[in-house]
């Protein structure tokens, strides 16, 4: 069948299943609730490889397409994220419209659990911006299909620790490749962002001898954090023309756009944000093109996605952090996978994905 791209989509008259068909997403759940004010969007993109699972956003988003626009783009990325780490689950993600500080409350997080439900699993939901275990904790009042649990209720708690092991084991294939052998002993690290993730990667690279450069925009948290790890503080207007070797981007995404590349002297990007590039085929190929070694976010930062994945079965912290050690010869091997195609490090990612997609739908066709 001839799928049509966006830019050939009449959005006024053919607003969603057009769009679904761009990316083959499965399944769209809205959900409306005029009584808790409840408005969501629950996107399954695809379950090849197993329940469709990614965590639920509030956020005030100015209309509905950019809410669809956005839930469409995030459950996409969760199928492939899964696909390359390795795990049996398929991309899923939720968006609830509005601001979480007026209408987040417990009848409203309910009534979003009852919709989770009536997906009967094709659908498990989790933490994501705004949201909290805590929130997990009244979801699952209505539903079984959520994750992100606490670890007094048996779930996998925090996953920010084999987050953070998984980009300090990325980062090691990275120098690997770069450098002959994986040593960040000496090398210079910037970490923009040193929340869950950062704190415990520049524990890590402080343990193996690395010179860590830490920035953070709240100013309390950067000196506790460089004190108690003896990082040295750099302000958000001179870190990227430091001379580095590697840049960790912790906090947020699009920090790798035209004017941060037209500075940057590091070797190598990898850090735990998720959407990096500003624009994916731009700036994944502009790194290349510029003798940087990136990377792919969303092959580094599976940490989070494996944790979670564990606890459906019983949580255990070392079997996850056993997995995402694993994301060490995944990021290698998918540098040989770019060398040996001449294509940009994100295109190989995306291969990587699509290959694992494929062999498993093709398996699960047979009885
Ligand atoms: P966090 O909120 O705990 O930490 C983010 C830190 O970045 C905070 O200290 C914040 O002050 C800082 N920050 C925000 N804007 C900044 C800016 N402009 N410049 C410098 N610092 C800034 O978040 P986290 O859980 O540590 O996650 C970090 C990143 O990794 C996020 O992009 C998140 O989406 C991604 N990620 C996290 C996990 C996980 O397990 N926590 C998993 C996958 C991806």
């Amino acid at each position: 069948m001839e799928v049509k791209t966006l830019s050939q989509i009449d959005l006024s008259v053919n607003p969603v299943i057009a769009q679904m068909a761009i990316h083959n997403h499965e399944q769209i759940l809205f959900c409306n609730d005029n009584a808790t004010g409840l408005k969501a969007i629950i996107a399954v993109h695809n379950t090849i490889l197993g329940p469709s699972l990614g965590g639920t956003r509030f956020w005030n988003y100015n209309n509905e397409a950019e809410a669809l626009t956005d839930v469409l783009r995030l459950s996409r990325g969760m199928t492939y994220k899964s696909s390359v780490a390795g795990i049996n689950l398929g991309g899923g993600k939720a968006v609830i419209i509005g601001d979480p500080k007026k209408l987040k409350n417990e009848a409203l997080l309910r009534r979003f659990g009852k919709f989770v439900n009536s997906l009967g699993g094709k659908y498990i939901t989790a933490e994501d911006v705004a949201m909290t275990s805590r929130d997990m904790e009244i979801i699952k009042m209505e539903t079984d299909y959520v994750s992100g649990l606490p670890e007094n209720m048996g779930g996998s708690g925090d996953p920010s620790p084999v987050t953070a092991y998984g980009v300090y084991v990325s980062m090691k294939a990275s120098a690997r490749e770069t450098w002959g052998n994986d040593s960040l002993n000496g090398k210079k690290v910037l970490v923009q962002g040193i929340g869950h993730v950062g704190e415990v990667l520049v524990s890590h690279l402080t343990k193996e001898g690395a010179k860590v450069y830490v920035n953070d925009i709240n100013q309390e948290r950067l000196k506790e954090v460089a004190n108690k790890y003896k990082a040295e503080v750099v302000s958000a207007d001179t870190m990227f023309d430091l001379d580095i070797d590697i840049y960790a981007p912790c906090a947020l995404g699009a920090t790798i756009n035209d004017n941060t590349l037209s500075k940057l002297k590091c070797k190598i990007i990898c850090g735990a944000a998720n959407n990096q590039l500003a624009d994916e085929t731009i700036h994944g190929e502009a790194v290349g093109q510029k003798g940087i070694l990136y990377a792919p976010d969303f092959v580094v930062n599976a940490g989070g996605i494996i944790n979670v994945y564990y606890e459906l079965d019983g949580y255990n912290r070392e079997r996850a952090l056993a997995h995402a050690e694993k994301i060490y010869d995944t990021t290698f091997n998918l540098f040989q996978l770019a060398k040996a195609e001449k294509i940009a490090t994100y295109k190989a990612a995306n291969k990587l994905g699509e290959q694992r997609l494929e062999a498993i739908a093709r398996i699960n066709a047979v009885l």
